[in-house]
């Protein structure tokens, strides 16, 4: 028996639906702490950190997962990106690490695309 952590037991049961979590906090149904937002994309802390900065970017349109985004969401991708840029390099100045999980295998449990912004302490390579 080999416990599996938390994390990978919630992306083991996650499934696409037609609204997420995520949608609340866009709708502002539930709350965040959320530090960034405009017309296309909402940055929000992650409720679980797992480093001191750990941050989600996630565009409003709702994508479910990295898989689902075609060339009409080249201008939202790279929004996203740019996004996580700008408020990493303000939070971790001496580095930090974005990862999408994708699907099962990636880890992912919210079926709504978002960027984790991980950092504020030394990182370890490769990653579980
Ligand atoms: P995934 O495993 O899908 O890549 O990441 C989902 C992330 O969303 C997890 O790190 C989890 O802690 C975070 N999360 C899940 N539900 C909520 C919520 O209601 N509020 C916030 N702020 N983060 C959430």
């Amino acid at each position: 028996f080999v416990a599996m952590s938390s994390e990978v037991d919630k992306a083991q049961s996650a499934y696409k639906s037609k609204s997420t979590i995520f949608d609340k906090i866009i709708s502002k149904e539930i709350p965040a702490d959320i530090i960034f937002e405009n017309e296309k994309c909402m940055a929000f802390n992650d409720v679980n950190p797992q480093a001191p900065v750990h941050f989600l970017v996630i565009p409003k349109k709702q994508i479910p997962m990295l898989d689902d985004a075609s060339e009409g969401d080249q201008s939202i991708l790279g929004e996203l990106l740019l996004t996580a840029k700008t408020l990493a390099k303000q939070r971790c100045p001496d580095g930090y690490r974005l990862v999408i999980n994708n699907g099962k295998q990636g880890c992912q449990s919210v079926y709504h695309l978002h960027i984790h912004i991980i950092g504020g302490r030394q990182l370890n390579w490769p990653p579980g």
